[in-house]
C-alpha cells in the first residue's frame, strides 16, 4: 500500500493506494523480510496529514513489522532464513556521530525512520539493515508483537526518561496504546509507585482504574497529590500546562509526542512561572527510539507478560484501519495481517 501524497483525512478516506511493485533486493548489510503482520500507528496519520511528512513519495508506511527472514545480503552473518524478526521506528542512523556512539542513535541527525524515510511494512516484503531487526520472543503471536514494537518501545523509553524509582508518584496524561503499556510496566517494575491517569473520557478513566491506576480523572482535575514525574502522550497543549502544575519541586514532565497540534496552543499563555515552572521543574521530550529500547522492552514484555488487545485487518483494508484509528472507533491496537 503506497502513500503517494499528503491528504486531509477529514475530507479523504483513501490516503493509500494498492500497487504491485518488484520485491526489494537486500543490500550487503540488509535482510529481506517476508512480512506477517504490521501495526497501524498514529504516526502514520501524522505522515499522511503532513505533521511529519515523508521526504520522498511514494513511500510504503508501517513501522511495527513482524516478519520472517527470507534472504540476506553478503555481509550479514548469524541470522538464518525463517527466523522471526521485528522492525520498529528506527530504520538506520549514521553509526558514527556522538549520539550513535553513546547509544542515543535516536538523536542522530541522519536518523531514518521505517515507513517514512524508507519503505515499511504495509507490504508483502521489505528490506532493513540487519542491525535494526529484533528477534521476537516466542511468548507473543505475530499480531500481539506488532503493537509492542512502537507503542511499547517508546513507552519504555518515556518511562526511562522520567528517571523515577520505585515508590515515586507518576502521572500519565492521555490513555492510549502507549500509556496502557507504561501502566503495565510500572505495575511490574515499580510496584509501590502510585499511577495517576489524566484522561478526558470516563471510559478511559475506568479502564485505567481496571489496570491498576491509583487515581483517574479529567485533564485539569486535582489528583490530591504532587507527582515526581508525568508522561504526556496527548497531541495537545492543555495537559502540558496542567501537568506542570501538579509536579513536585524538581519534578519532570516527559512529552511523548512526535508533533503537537496547534489547535489549543493558546493554553501555553496560561503558563505561570511560579506555579508551573519554578522550583526546578523540567520538561523533556522523547524523540524516536534507540535500538536498546526496542530489544529491552521486548524482553521485559515477555516476562511481565504484556499481551496487547488487537484487532486485525487485511492489508487491502489499511485505509479503513487508518480511518478508524483517526476517528477512535474501536478499542484495541490495529494490526494488518499480510502473510
Ligand atoms: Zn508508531
Ligand atoms: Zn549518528
Amino acid at each position: 500500500m503506497l502513500l503517494e501524497r499528503l491528504s486531509d483525512l477529514s475530507k479523504e478516506d483513501k490516503p493509500l493506494s494498492p500497487a504491485h511493485i518488484p520485491d526489494p533486493v537486500p543490500g550487503d548489510d540488509q535482510l529481506l523480510l517476508k512480512v506477517s503482520t504490521c501495526g497501524v500507528c498514529h504516526t502514520e496519520l501524522d505522515e499522511i496529514e503532513g505533521r511529519t511528512p515523508p521526504p520522498v513519495f511514494p513511500v510504503i508506511p508501517g513501522h511495527q513489522v513482524v516478519s520472517s527472514v527470507a534472504g540476506s545480503g553478503s555481509g550479514v552473518t548469524g541470522i538464518r532464513e525463517g527466523e522471526r524478526m521485528g522492525v520498529a521506528w528506527i530504520f538506520s542512523s549514521c553509526g558514527d556521530c556522538e549520539f550513535c556512539k553513546s547509544g542515543n542513535e535516536n538523536l542522530c541527525s541522519q536518523f531514518r525512520a521505517t515507513g517514512r524515510d524508507a519503505h515499511g511494512g504495509y507490504a508483502e516484503y521489505m528490506v532493513v539493515p540487519a542491525s535494526s531487526a529484533f528477534p521476537i520472543p516466542p511468548a507473543f503471536s505475530d499480531a500481539e508483537a506488532a503493537p509492542l514494537l512502537c507503542a511499547g518501545a517508546i513507552g519504555y523509553r518515556s518511562l526511562r526518561l522520567t528517571g523515577i524509582v520505585n515508590g515515586q508518584h507518576l502521572g500519565l496524561t492521555g490513555f492510549g496504546a502507549s500509556a496502557h503499556l507504561v501502566l503495565k510496566m510500572v505495575r511490574y517494575r515499580f510496584p509501590d509507585t502510585p499511577v495517576y491517569v489524566f484522561a478526558r473520557s470516563s471510559k478511559e478513566q475506568e479502564f485505567a482504574r481496571e489496570l491498576g491506576a491509583a487515581w483517574a480523572g479529567d485533564t485539569a482535575d486535582d489528583p490530591g497529590a504532587k507527582l515526581d514525574a508525568v508522561i504526556d502522550t496527548t497531541p495537545v497543549w492543555k495537559p502540558v500546562v496542567a501537568a506542570m502544575k501538579v509536579l513536585k519541586p524538581g519534578g519532570r514532565l516527559v512529552i511523548n509526542a512526535i508533533r503537537k497540534e496547534d489547535a489549543d496552543k493558546e493554553h501555553l499563555l496560561k503558563l505561570d512561572y511560579p506555579e508551573h515552572l519554578w522550583m526546578e521543574k523540567e520538561v523533556k521530550s522523547v524523540a524516536n527510539v534507540a535500538r536498546l529500547d526496542v530489544s529491552e522492552f521486548l524482553e521485559l514484555a515477555a516476562v511481565i507478560p504484556i499481551r496487547p488487545e488487537t484487532r486485525e485487518y487485511p492489508l487491502e483494508e489499511a485505509n479503513k484501519a487508518l480511518l478508524e484509528l483517526k476517528n477512535r472507533k474501536i478499542r484495541g491496537a490495529k494490526v494488518l495481517r499480510i502473510g
